[in-house]
Formats: structure tokens, C-alpha cells, sequence
């Protein structure tokens, strides 16, 4: 049995924190991805595990043992990097058996091992193959064959698919989960690629700025996004905020009112919050049966159209009052939506669409967090749109 632990992990390089009392307790046999920005500190993280780096404060565990101060080698652990680093002048019977007979096994069990890493990775019959034979997906089931001839309890892998072709890196997400599934190991996996964590992993640990943010199942995480950082990172394209307040009847901003009892969800009157809605969640208002609980009609006008085959992505701005005062970056006063593709629309058409009460998330705009990942009508009327009577708006 090997599960990870890391208690209260911090990294400090000079003036940057790179990880920032880091809480993770992964179980074995687990998949969990950290996931997040470029310099969140996942590589690090990772790195203090493998060993590769000495935290500045924190223990690590694996198993029962603390390897805090022990060396990668005696971690129990195998790496698998973004940068295929294998020796061009041995073949692929060499390279995968290269730390084993560097330790010395035995040629049997060498060969034992190496046939069954083969077998997984599917390399069997390409022993003799040197490596500028081979393309970019067969060298990197040569490096993870590698990596699991050593029979780890953890396997540790950094953007392993970063440098393959984007059909490639699909179908060796399908190898990953099937190595993983054979293997019964713990597999921790670094991916600035939210799909990627998506599709494979069984929890997500989100990270930014050195902060462990939500670590969850995939779908928990998106559908309930712990704050606003989590909302707007996992899930392609984003989510849509608006940033209001709340009135007596609910939610309102200059665009979109939403209304609820306040009450209900411990919210007083004045708080800045922030409305969040996925564009499959927000719908055409004449096909607004599909939405299970929804708002009344809100007008918008479309913008760009963007047809993907299976879906269509149409940028919706607002009233033109509406839009021209607005300051913040983020465009609010837009709203992305996705409608079905046989769906008869033109850019620059005026429409009404209805957001789905039961999606809308609502979060606490200063902190961040949170506050309720649906909206339930307590018998108000409900109210959306500049442009629509708004019930009691104060
Ligand atoms: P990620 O893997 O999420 O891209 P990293 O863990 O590589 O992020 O880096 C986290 C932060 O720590 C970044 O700000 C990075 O610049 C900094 N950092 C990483 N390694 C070093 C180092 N050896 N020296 C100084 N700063 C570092």
C-alpha cells in the first residue's frame, strides 16, 4: 500500500513562494491530477514528492514512511517527464532495461519484467528499435515502460504528453488510464491541461499560486467549483461571469436579475456576488423546455459565431447602454453561449435566452468562495434581463 501524503508543504525560492502549506492525501491505487496555471507550483509539488526537491517546512509520506529526507531512489517511486530522455545509441530493449541492470538483476527477471512493460505499453516486437525509429508516442510508451519495470508504488508524471501531437495525446490518455487500471498503482500526474485532468483522473487537486484550491472528482469540480478561480480554470470554453449584487428580489446587475429570497441562502442585501453560468447552460428562449428550471427571457444580440461541428459557441452582447459602461477586462456585458448545430442563427440578430435556475452558481465576488451552485425559486417571480420588469429590485 502506497498512499501519498503531504503535510503542510511549503517551498520557498528567494522571494517566491512556489508552494504555500500544501495539504494532500492521496490513497493508493488512486489517478490525481494537479491541475493549474502555468507557475502555480505543480512541478514543485511534485517535485518534493519525488524527492528532486527539499521543502522548505512539511513532510511527505509514502506508505507509513517519512521520506522527507530520503533520496528519490529509495521512495519507492518511477518519473515519466515531458522531455523523452532516452539514449539514441541503445535500442528499446536497452533503454527499458537500463536501471534494472544497472542494479544488477538477474538476466532473467530483467527479461521477465521487461516482456510484461512491453505487453502493457504495447511494444511487444519492437525490441531492436533504436529510438530515431520510433515516432513521438512509441518513445514515450518506451519512457513509461521504463518507468514500470521498477515495479513503483507511485508513479509520478510531469506533462508526459506535452510535446505529442494533440491526436496522439488523446489516444495515449486512453493508454494512461489502461496502464493505470492494469497496474493497480497510485499514479500522480502534472497537466496545465484541463481536459487532459479531466478525462483520466479519478480526483483533481486545482492549484494556484502555490494554494491547493479544490482537490475533488473530476465532476465535482465542475460542477461545484469550490470559488471563482475553480469555476473559471476547469471547463472549456469557460464559465460566464457577471458581477452584481444583491437586492431584495435576488440577484441583479446592469445585464442579467436572477430572483431568490436572499434569506435563503444567508445573503445580505448590498453583497457584492458573482453570477456564474456555463455557456451548455444557458439556452435560445424558444427552446427553453430543455432548461430544467428556467429564468424568464433575457434579450440579447449576437455577435461572433463560432460553428464546431457538433455545437455552435455565439457571443451574446447586451444593450448597447449596457455595454458601454462597463470597465472590467473580463467583457462583462458578454455572455458565451452553446447552441445545438442545426440551429438557424446569424450574427448580429436580436434573441431572447433564459439561463437555467438549477445551474447558476453564485459566488462571493471580494474572497472568492462559493456560495450556492443553485438557485431555487421560492415562488418569486422570476426576473432576468435589462430589459424585463424586474419584481422587487431595490
Ligand atoms: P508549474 O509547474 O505549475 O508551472 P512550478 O512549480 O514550476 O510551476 O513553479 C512555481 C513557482 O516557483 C514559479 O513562480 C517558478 O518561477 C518558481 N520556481 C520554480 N523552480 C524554481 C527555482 N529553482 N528557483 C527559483 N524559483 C523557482
Amino acid at each position: 500500500m502506497a498512499d501519498v501524503k503531504l503535510e503542510n508543504i511549503v517551498k520557498q525560492y528567494e522571494d517566491v513562494t512556489a508552494v504555500d502549506d500544501m495539504n494532500l492525501d492521496i490513497k493508493h491505487g488512486e489517478f490525481v491530477t494537479f491541475v493549474g496555471p502555468s507557475g502555480c507550483g505543480k512541478s514543485t509539488t511534485m517535485e518534493t514528492i519525488a524527492g528532486l526537491t527539499k521543502p522548505t517546512s512539511g513532510t511527505v509520506m509514502i506508505g507509513e514512511r517519512d521520506v522527507t529526507d530520503l533520496p528519490p531512489k529509495d521512495r519507492g517511486i518511477s518519473m515519466v517527464f515531458q522531455n523523452i530522455a532516452l539514449f539514441p545509441h541503445m535500442d528499446v530493449y536497452d533503454n527499458i532495461s537500463f536501471g534494472l541492470r544497472l542494479r544488477k538483476y538477474d538476466k532473467s527477471e530483467i527479461d521477465r519484467r521487461v516482456e510484461k512493460a512491453a505487453e502493457v505499453v504495447q511494444l511487444n516486437g519492437m525490441m531492436e528499435r533504436m529510438p530515431d525509429e520510433m515516432s513521438g508516442g512509441q518513445r514515450q510508451r518506451v519512457a513509461i515502460a521504463r518507468a514500470i519495470v521498477r515495479n513503483p508504488d507511485v508513479f509520478l508524471m510531469d506533462e508526459p504528453l506535452a510535446n505529442l501531437d494533440a491526436k496522439l495525446r488523446v489516444h495515449m490518455r486512453t493508454e494512461l488510464q489502461r496502464l493505470h487500471k492494469e497496474l493497480d498503482t497510485t499514479i500522480i500526474y502534472v497537466t496545465h491541461d484541463q481536459a487532459e485532468a479531466m478525462t483520466m483522473s479519478d480526483r483533481i487537486a486545482v492549484i494556484n499560486a502555490g494554494q491547493l484550491q479544490q482537490i475533488d472528482p473530476p465532476l465535482v469540480c465542475y460542477n461545484e467549483p469550490a470559488n471563482l478561480f475553480v469555476a473559471g480554470f476547469i471547463g472549456s470554453p469557460s464559465m460566464n461571469f457577471v458581477e452584481g449584487e444583491v437586492a431584495g428580489s435576488g440577484f441583479t446587475s446592469d445585464d442579467v436579475k436572477v430572483s431568490f429570497n436572499p434569506s435563503d441562502y444567508n445573503l445580505g442585501r448590498g453583497k457584492d456576488v458573482t453570477l456564474g453560468v456555463r455557456p451548455e447552460d444557458v439556452y435560445l428562449a424558444n427552446n427553453s423546455r430543455e432548461a430544467a428550471d428556467p429564468t424568464v427571457p433575457l434579450t440579447a444580440t449576437t455577435d461572433v459565431l463560432e460553428p464546431m461541428g457538433n455545437e455552435i459557441f455565439a457571443y451574446l452582447t447586451f444593450d448597447e447602454d449596457a455595454t458601454s459602461s462597463m470597465t472590467d477586462a473580463q467583457l462583462p456585458g458578454q455572455l458565451l453561449i452553446s447552441v445545438d448545430p442545426d440551429t438557424e442563427i446569424e450574427e448580429d440578430q436580436e434573441i431572447e435566452v433564459v439561463l437555467d435556475r438549477s445551474k447558476i452558481h453564485l459566488f462571493d465576488t471580494a474572497g472568492g468562495k462559493a456560495l450556492t451552485h443553485e438557485i431555487t425559486d421560492t415562488g418569486a417571480t422570476s426576473t432576468a434581463g435589462a430589459d424585463a420588469e424586474v419584481g422587487t429590485d431595490d
